[in-house]
């Protein structure tokens, strides 16, 4: 038995929401209301919802965060921050690295990937594939906006992504989902590279 995963893509960044189902007891999880309250609504169907939890406070991965808690009457999980800019809301649990959270009869852990931004997490189910958020994408890191993020960046996936097995299937924030092993000789190569005072967009090939 996994966890049904169920992905909407919504707003204008195209932000992946993802709904998490216990098959036997129908909880569920909602990870990053970007935006279409009534399309994740919808993703919920069927479910009882026990939780929203934020991989980070990026406005694209937020943006209906307010009216689902309000609608589903959950409690919000986060990692403590420091939070995007304009980002206001209180969780009603900070989840620190490492952190379990169980759904149904399953368990995820939280775990702790800053760089992109300083509150970035990742939720790995207990079956090799995890959600990422913006940490990582098929064709490079998410984007940083300092030198101090960039290296920051580098260090998650060194010490947190890379150790993953190679069959991890990585969901992110945008895009479609992936394979680790496929791109992990391009991420230890763009590791092996000094990339100066850079920060930014980044991809593998640079
Ligand atoms: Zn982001
Ligand atoms: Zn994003």
């Amino acid at each position: 038995m996994k966890l049904e995963l169920r992905t909407r893509s919504v707003g204008p960044y195209s932000t992946n929401a993802y709904g998490l189902v216990c098959p036997s007891t129908k909880q569920s999880i909602l990870i990053d209301p970007g935006d279409e309250p009534d399309t994740l609504y919808e993703l919920l169907k069927g479910t009882h919802p026990r939780a929203i939890v934020l991989t980070h406070t990026h406005l694209d991965h937020v943006g209906a965060v307010a009216e689902m808690r309000a609608r589903l009457r959950v409690p919000l999980l986060l990692h403590r921050g420091p939070h995007a800019k304009g980002f206001a809301l209180k969780a009603d649990c900070w989840i620190k690295h490492g952190a379990v959270v169980r759904l149904g009869k399953f368990q995820l852990r939280m775990l702790y990937t800053p760089g992109h931004t300083a509150d970035q997490m990742c939720i790995a189910l207990d079956d090799a594939r995890v959600i990422v958020g913006d940490t990582i994408f098929e064709g490079g890191p998410g984007k940083t906006w300092s030198i101090e993020g960039f290296r920051t960046t580098c260090q998650t996936l060194r010490k947190v992504i890379l150790r993953w097995s190679d069959d991890t299937v990585c969901y992110p924030g945008h895009g479609s989902s992936f394979r680790l092993g496929d791109q992990r000789s391009a991420v230890e190569m763009f590791l092996r590279k000094d990339h100066g005072k850079f920060f930014g967009d980044a991809t593998w090939g640079m």
